[in-house]
């Protein structure tokens, strides 16, 4: 599978190690690591290897390989509440360029996560 980048994309560098990032699972396809800026525990980030703005112009495989990781990462966080978020474009409050999901868990008071 050829992936796409784009040597100015900081999600492109993170990719390739250009840019350090706390990962968590790495596919051919797809990478997840957690967000710098969390707002909340355990809130991770999965992108296609792949660059492309928005998630409408990500291939259909790349954006196959994402939600079974979204699964995982919930499924290891153990949290039985949390979003799947996706914005795409600036009225949609994307900042960083290179389509992302995030993975926001909402734990209750008993948990403590990561
Ligand atoms: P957006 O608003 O574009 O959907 O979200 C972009 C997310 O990327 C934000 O939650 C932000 O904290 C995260 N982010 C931006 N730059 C970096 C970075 O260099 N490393 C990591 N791990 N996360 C980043
Ligand atoms: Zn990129």
């Amino acid at each position: 599978m050829a992936t796409k980048s784009l040597a100015s994309c900081i999600f492109c560098k993170i990719i390739k190690g250009e840019i350090p990032s706390l990962k968590l699972i790495e596919t051919n396809l797809s990478y997840s690591f957690l967000d710098i800026g969390p707002i909340a525990k355990g809130h991770a980030l999965i992108i296609p290897k792949y660059h492309a703005e928005k998630m409408h112009e990500v291939p259909d495989e790349y954006l196959a390989d994402i939600l079974p990781i979204g699964k995982k990462i919930a499924t290891a966080l153990g949290c039985e509440e949390y979003n799947i978020l996706q914005n795409n474009g600036p009225l949609a409050h994307q900042v960083v360029k290179h389509a992302h999901f995030h993975v926001i868990p909402k734990p209750n008071a008993e948990q403590g996560l990561i």
